[in-house]
């Protein structure tokens, strides 16, 4: 279903979050060739295009287009490199990942509610877009198997980072994340490992709010 995907969908999208500060063409041209309604249920599709995030189901929200993007851009994936997503949720965050990597790169995505990961599955198809590997589980524990990564996005706050996570990230990796107790006090952090020394370097970017990342019993 290619013509599905078929650019440009998302141009006042894309020229808010040129707006709002978001700089890097690759990432802003991703943002372009993704239609967000599909990732949207049905009730929520007359906000599909707003800059808000917004309710899909199991009390999880699909994240404000901004925040995907900042994350995203923070992240600075290159070629080649091994991604770990955590909190499939819609999948949204998981298409743009996918457009940012050559074609053929495999993505992995790890969400625990099983409902959800289905959905962003069979989304993900229906748009075309191959090479995802969903997994049902707690992604505190990241993706062990096929570690190490280069990068890892997280779209759920714990209260401080997994180290599971930080020793999955190989040398040069990034890993963004959402860390805090409540939602009232979230930080996003960026922290990479340094090549050589494998020290770990942090950078506070913003204030965010995000779901909290749970344990690996499902609520519901
Ligand atoms: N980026 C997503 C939004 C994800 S919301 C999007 O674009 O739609 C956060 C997601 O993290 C929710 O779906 C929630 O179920 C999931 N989650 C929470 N705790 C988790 C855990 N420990 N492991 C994996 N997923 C988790």
């Amino acid at each position: 279903m290619e013509s599905l995907r078929t650019p440009p969908f998302e141009a006042p999208l894309v020229r808010r979050l040129i707006e709002q500060g978001i700089r890097d063409p690759r990432v802003l041209a991703a943002f372009g060739r993704v239609p967000r309604r599909f990732f949207v249920p049905d009730d929520a599709q007359p906000y599909a295009e707003g800059d808000h995030p917004l309710e899909i189901g199991y009390g999880q929200t699909i994240s404000q287009p901004y925040i995907v993007a900042a994350m995203t851009e923070a992240l600075d994936l290159r070629p080649g490199d091994r991604v770990l997503e955590v909190g499939t949720g819609s999948g949204y965050q998981t298409a743009v990942l996918a457009e940012l990597l050559p074609l053929g790169t495999t993505i992995r995505t790890v969400e625990l509610v099983p409902e959800l990961s289905a959905r962003a599955e069979r989304t993900l198809r229906e748009l075309g877009y191959e090479n995802v590997l969903f997994r049902v589980g707690d992604g505190s524990k990241g993706w062990p198997e096929e570690a190490p990564f280069d990068a890892i996005l997280v779209a759920a706050a714990p209260e401080e980072v997994p180290s599971a996570l930080l020793e999955q990230l190989a040398p040069g990796g990034r890993l963004v994340i959402p860390v805090g107790p409540d939602p009232e006090h979230q930080e996003l952090q960026l922290w990479r490992k340094l090549p050589g020394s494998g020290l770990l370097d942090r950078k506070v970017l913003m204030h965010v709010r995000f779901v909290p990342l749970r344990g690996p019993v499902p609520l519901h």
